[in-house]
This record gives structure tokens, C-alpha cells and sequence, in this order.
């Protein structure tokens, strides 16, 4: 074999998926007891077995529907699938480099925008104050959703119940959460 064969790159996205995060789509045989076990596969539009079924295939119309399947957005990373998979394909990596490519390509799911709005959200709120901050969480999600009147009516009984607190509890050291989230962000873009 040429020199140059040892250097081919695989720009499938089953071949970024390898490169960027070690799993293996070629190992999976479609026993399907990923999808089996999948708590939210019946709210996906493709169950994990599926998804995997159209990465191995490479072809450009699969990826592009993997990229804009709503499947990537719902998933848990419960590790489920990973703990009944008898080749051990580990999908809650795979899962989030789909996302980030899903947004870094700008293929989103436009039904899924409200859980991107959580996930950013959710995110804030650690980095801000390093634990999850509820009342801001809320705010921040619906701020970004849109979503401002849903649910309201349950603010007062949570208040009651002492289940949301108006202040953030704040961790000692919020320095070291910003640097990690820095540090991450760096990462990624390399
Ligand atoms: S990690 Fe994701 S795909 Fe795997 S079982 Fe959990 S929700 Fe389903
Ligand atoms: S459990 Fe593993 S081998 Fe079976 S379909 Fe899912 S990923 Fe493929």
C-alpha cells in the first residue's frame, strides 16, 4: 500500500465520530436492544439501532436526516443502551458529538430548539454560581424559549413548599467553574 493510503480520511460522519470520540459504528450488528432499552426511543424519530443504521450506511441523505433527527436532542445519556450493547458501542459520546455538530452546521431540529434553550440554561446556571441555580434556570429558559406564561401558576405552591428559592446558593470557589467551562470551550475549538 502507497504511502498516501495509510493517510486517507475518513469524512463520513460515522468517520468524525471515530476520530473525534473513539465509537465505532462499524461494531454494531442491529441486535436492537439499545432501542429495547431506550427510555425515550418511542418519542425519537429514529431509535438508537436506526440511527446507528443510517451512519453505517455513509450515505449524505442518512447523515443529513441523523443530523437533523430530533433523536439526538431527546436523548438522556442514561448509558442504557451502553450497558445492554453486547459490542459495547458507547452512543451517549457519539449522542453529543451529533448534537454539536447538529448545532455547529446549523441543522437543529427546529422542534427541538426548546431543549437546546434548556440545556443553555441549565448550563448558565452552573457557570455562574457552580450548582443549579432553579429560579434563574427558569428565567434564563424561558427568556431564550420564549415560553413565558407556561407553568407559571406553579411558582407560588414551589415557593410554598420551599422547592425554589428567590437567591442563588453560590459555591466558594466560582473562579475554578468558570475557568473549567473555559477550558472546555477551548477544547472543542481546537
Ligand atoms: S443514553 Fe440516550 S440513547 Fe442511550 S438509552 Fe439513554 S436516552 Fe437512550
Ligand atoms: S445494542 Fe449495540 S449492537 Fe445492538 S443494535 Fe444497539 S448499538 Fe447495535
Amino acid at each position: 500500500m502507497s504511502e498516501s493510503h495509510n493517510h486517507l480520511v475518513d469524512n463520513s460522519l460515522s468517520g468524525k465520530i471515530k476520530k473525534e470520540t473513539g465509537v465505532s459504528v462499524a461494531r454494531c450488528y442491529q441486535c436492537g436492544k439499545c432501542s429495547a432499552g431506550c427510555p425515550v426511543s418511542v418519542d425519537m424519530d429514529y431509535p438508537p439501532s436506526l440511527l446507528i443504521r443510517k451512519l453505517q450506511t455513509g450515505l449524505p441523505e442518512h447523515e443529513e436526516q441523523v443530523l437533523r433527527s430530533k433523536s439526538i436532542w431527546f436523548c438522556l445519556s442514561c448509558e442504557m443502551c451502553i450497558a445492554r450493547c453486547p459490542m459495547e458501542v458507547d452512543i451517549p459520546p457519539m449522542m453529543d458529538y451529533l448534537r454539536h455538530e447538529s448545532i455547529r452546521l446549523k441543522k437543529v431540529n427546529p422542534a427541538s430548539k426548546n431543549i437546546i434553550s434548556f440545556h443553555k440554561a441549565f448550563l448558565d446556571s452552573i457557570e455562574q454560581t457552580g450548582k443549579l441555580y432553579e429560579m434563574g434556570l427558569i428565567v434564563d429558559y424561558k427568556t431564550r424559549s420564549f415560553n413565558l406564561m407556561q407553568d407559571v401558576m406553579l411558582a407560588p405552591s414551589m415557593f410554598a413548599k420551599g422547592k425554589l428559592s428567590i437567591l442563588p446558593e453560590v459555591i466558594k470557589n466560582r473562579r475554578n467553574m468558570k475557568q473549567i467551562f473555559k477550558n472546555t470551550l477551548k477544547n472543542k475549538q481546537k
